[in-house]
């Protein structure tokens, strides 16, 4: 039976998209905590299928970056995965798994899109941007210095029916990213502390990069 603060909060759920190729801990600390300012529970993290904006590029199999992203959120209760862009066939575009969790939790809680701040700048350009924005709201982390005068400026040319859905957080530095790992680990360098232990067991028992 629900009690009366039950009934007047609404379920607040992250969505952390992203290709996780590999997952490393700037993803992990960017939805912590964005779980933590908004109050969001579960966070699920959706690998992408295909890309649209990563087409020339060649991606892992999206079964290895499930699991990757798997062992990765073990350990946090507040964590989940999604494989619905995986199993998704053509294209992912972020409305669809918007729409997807929306009708499969029901109407009655609150979608929180977490991104980062490279992202949300180019967020105009999505596919049915104007549908998204009605389904979610965005959560835009940036690193600490420049990029929060330079995502104001953006956002406010914005109309705000868009600026009033996008929250921006920061979270302290991290200049990690997919990128760097697997080019250390075609180098044969280490990725220690960059990644969780069991995602670098995985990577090189499966001789993933190289
Ligand atoms: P790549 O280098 O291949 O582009 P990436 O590290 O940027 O990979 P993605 O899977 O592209 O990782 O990112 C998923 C989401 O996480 C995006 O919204 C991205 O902006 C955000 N993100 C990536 N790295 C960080 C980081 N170090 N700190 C905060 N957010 C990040
Ligand atoms: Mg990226």
């Amino acid at each position: 039976k629900l009690n009366k603060a039950d009934a007047s909060s609404k379920t607040k759920i992250g969505i952390m998209g992203g290709t996780f190729d590999p997952i490393h801990y700037g993803h992990l600390v960017t939805a912590e905590a964005a779980a933590e300012r908004f109050n969001l529970s579960p966070v699920v993290f959706v690998p992408s299928g295909r890309p649209p904006h990563k087409q020339k590029q060649k991606v892992t199999d999206s079964r290895e970056r499930l699991r990757l992203t798997e062992l990765a959120t073990l350990s946090n209760c507040r964590f989940r995965i999604s494989d619905i862009e995986v199993k998704r066939t053509g294209y992912s575009y972020t409305i669809d798994t918007v729409q997807w969790f929306y009708h499969h939790y029901g109407p009655n809680l609150e979608l929180y899109f977490i991104t980062g701040a490279d992202a949300i700048v180019e967020i105009m350009s999505w596919h049915q941007v104007e549908r998204l924005i009605q389904y979610c709201q965005f959560i835009a982390v940036y690193r600490p210095g420049y990029e929060r005068d330079h995502l104001h400026k953006t956002i406010a040319q914005w109309s705000v029916e868009f600026s009033q859905r996008i929250h921006l957080i920061e979270v302290p530095a991290l200049a990690i990213s997919s990128t760097d790992i697997r080019e250390r680990l075609q180098k044969g360098r280490s990725i220690k502390y960059l990644v969780p232990e069991p995602v670098e067991h995985y990577i090189r028992a499966q001789q993933l990069y190289r």
